[in-house]
């Protein structure tokens, strides 16, 4: 019986599968403007930031933008701008200095206990916020021969006890690979958890077939999965249902939101995301402050207004609905608390 008796909705064998959907993002931005029914004035600003990075949308999340409106708050996660361009000080292709703790390929090494692996340099949506939007991901891909390594240094370090799938998007990768490493990961004894930082099933919500229940069902690793969720209108019906079959599958919830201007930086909005997420059995995890990457600045909430922004969602909301505020700081052991 599914957790708190809901039905289990698998995916409808109507629509394309997930890769199909992938496959046909929207990739340009004349046609993104058009099907939204932006004025054509959007258009040059919106091919300067394509040129930066490319604009992709499925159309799952696509069909949850509202026509006719720019400043749609999923819209502006996607839209690229102008403004993607300019280079104001401070801000640089690699704000997190990623690419000092690379140990061996597609593995990052930044934390005790636990190591990130750049599972798949693939994404199903382009952010026009992502830190990692300058990522040189054809240098970390790595071969199955490359993995090999790669996991024998995870195999080296007793101290390690939880390792972190991320990308681009780790579950853009097929199950057969990702069932592969799954069942590497496991054979390590003193590896407990599995975590996946994943947008995918917000985006492409079919991605959460029975596919991937599999081997995620089959692992004796805990499964703590972190989705990536900026606004209470990403979370459809489809959301909330594919939401339902990880739990089924043993998977904890949570998200990591990034506080983002003209997005949700209002109370209104994040206590509507709170809510939402808890709807959809998600706890809300962290509310990161932007990362200073070129290319994003127009995002920006300033460390005063963030701060005041979550004194006040402390108000409407009870503690366990409240994310907390932090900020990635090269070089330090863990997250900073703002
Ligand atoms: S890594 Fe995450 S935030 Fe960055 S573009 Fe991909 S899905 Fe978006």
């Amino acid at each position: 019986m599914p957790e708190s008796g809901r039905r289990i909705v698998v995916h409808d064998e109507a629509r394309p599968g997930w890769q199909a959907q992938l496959a046909a993002a929207i990739r340009d931005p004349r046609e993104l403007c058009r099907r939204l029914n932006l004025d054509p004035g959007w258009l040059p600003g919106a091919s300067t930031g394509h040129a930066l990075f490319e604009v992709r949308v499925p159309e799952a999340y696509l069909a949850r933008i509202r026509v006719n409106d720019p400043q749609d708050p999923l819209l502006r996660q996607v839209l690229p701008l102008a403004a993607e361009s300019e280079t104001p000080i401070g801000y640089v292709q690699d704000p997190l200095q990623e690419a000092e703790h690379t140990p061996r390929r597609g593995l990052i090494h930044k934390y005790a206990s636990r190591v990130l692996l750049i599972a798949s340099p693939a994404c199903a949506i382009n952010c026009r916020y992502c830190f990692r939007r300058h990522f040189p991901y054809q240098e970390n891909a790595p071969s199955r021969a490359q993995w090999d390594d790669t996991l024998a240094y995870i195999r080296d370090d007793p101290s390690l006890n939880e390792v972190i799938l991320s990308g681009g998007d780790p579950l853009a990768s097929s199950d057969r690979q990702l069932a592969w490493l799954s069942q590497r990961l496991e054979s390590i004894a003193h590896l407990k958890r599995l975590r996946i930082h994943t947008r995918l099933p917000v985006v492409i919500p079919d991605r959460v077939d029975a596919s991937m229940l599999d081997w995620l069902s089959a692992t004796r690793l805990q499964k703590v999965m972190v989705l990536h969720i900026n606004h209470a209108n990403e979370i459809d019906t489809a959301v909330v249902e594919a939401c339902a079959r990880l739990k089924q599958a043993g998977v904890t919830l949570l998200n990591q939101s990034v506080l983002l201007r003209g997005v949700n930086d209002s109370v209104s909005a994040l206590s509507a995301l709170s809510e939402r997420l808890f709807e959809a059995g998600i706890l809300p995890y962290y509310l990161h402050v932007l990362d200073p990457v070129t290319g994003a600045a127009h995002f920006d909430v300033t460390d005063e207004e963030a701060r005041a922004l979550v004194a006040d969602l402390r108000e409407v909301l009870p503690g366990f609905l409240m994310p907390r505020l932090v900020r990635e700081v090269p070089g330090e052991a863990s997250k900073t608390p703002l």
